[in-house]
């Protein structure tokens, strides 16, 4: 169902060895094929601001739909999707997706939302990848500055100067980059000093608990104050309670996503969180109250 795609309990994948083997060789094949047949969805998960009030925008997750088995996890297919190259042709279609509907949800009526999409470093490895995504806000008629890319500092393992190269060409074009899973990677916090940024998602193992756990809230509020120091928007991932984000408001953490607020959604089901969007024209809603 829309609830256990969107939320924590996936179909469990249970096997022994032998099993395993066959059953990622089944998945590759049917990786390759899903494109076509129409198998991977998009759904939506709100960011908030502090208060928990306003919706800023959303990040889009992919899911894949295998008929028969459930809903796998980007987790277990997004790896398999980059070593076998299939992560390019999904990357395209996510990036589609994501524009259109944010267009779509433009066109009937509502402030314009922020979508974040998740890029993976092999798309990143593209030489063409800046041209092919100027290409897809062409196409959809997409506004560069309703596009964020989420990228993760594993990005930065590679040659640093070609990363921030095309990082700063997409910042001039409008887009905006925010590093995913901050915390997480082997970079240091100087990290942030040299790169074309505009937020870092902090990791939701540092947010879990932060309420009882000192120590992750000491962390995230180091994080925080560098953060803002370079003037970067600092986003909190994986917000699960009232605790978590009573602190984190406290904290002047300036974006909130989790399931506290609300699961990835299917693009219908996010309409009432596109109704709690600021608008920063004034801009009445139009029909946004009945487009449901
Ligand atoms: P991510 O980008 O860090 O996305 C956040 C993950 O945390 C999502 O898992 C989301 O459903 C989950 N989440 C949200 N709120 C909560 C919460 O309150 N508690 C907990 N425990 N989890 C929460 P999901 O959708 O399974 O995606 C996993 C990862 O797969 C993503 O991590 C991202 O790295 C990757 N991914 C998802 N969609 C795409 C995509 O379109 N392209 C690429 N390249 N990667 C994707
Ligand atoms: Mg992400
Ligand atoms: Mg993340
Ligand atoms: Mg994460």
């Amino acid at each position: 169902t829309a609830k256990e795609a969107g939320g924590r309990r996936y179909e469990f994948y249970f096997s022994s060895m032998k099993e395993q083997v066959s059953e990622r060789l089944e998945m590759e094949t049917s990786l390759h094929k899903a494109l076509e047949l129409g198998q991977f969805e998009l759904f939506y998960q709100p960011k908030m601001d502090a208060d928990g009030l306003q919706t800023f925008g959303f990040e889009a997750l992919i899911r894949w739909y295998r008929p028969g088995r459930g809903y796998v996890p980007p987790d277990l297919f997004i790896p398999l999707a980059e070593e076998t190259g299939v992560i390019q042709a999904i990357g395209d279609w996510v990036l589609r997706t994501a524009c259109r509907q944010c267009v779509e949800w433009y066109k009937a009526g509502y402030p314009p939302a922020v979508v974040a999409v998740n890029v993976s470093p092999r798309q990143f490895e593209d030489p063409k990848f800046v041209e092919q995504v100027e290409a897809i806000l062409e196409e959809t008629g997409m506004r560069p500055e309703w596009l964020e890319l989420e990228i993760t500092e594993s990005f930065l393992q590679r040659d640093r100067n070609v990363v921030i190269d095309m990082l700063k060409r997409l910042k001039d074009r409008g887009i905006r980059i925010s590093i995913d899973d901050f915390g997480t990677g082997y970079s240091s916090l100087s990290l942030l000093k040299n790169l074309p940024i505009h937020a870092v998602k902090i990791d939701r193992t540092f947010i879990r608990h932060i309420d009882t756990d000192s120590k992750n809230a000491s962390i995230v509020s180091a994080i925080m104050a560098l953060a803002h120091s370079m003037n970067l928007r600092v986003v909190a991932e994986g917000v699960e309670t009232e605790a978590e984000h009573r602190l984190l408001r406290k904290m002047h953490c300036d974006e909130l996503q989790g399931y506290y607020f609300s699961a990835p959604l299917r693009a219908e089901e996010a309409l009432p969180y596109l109704r709690l969007m600021r608008d920063p024209a004034g801009r009445k809603h139009r029909g946004a109250g009945d487009a449901a």
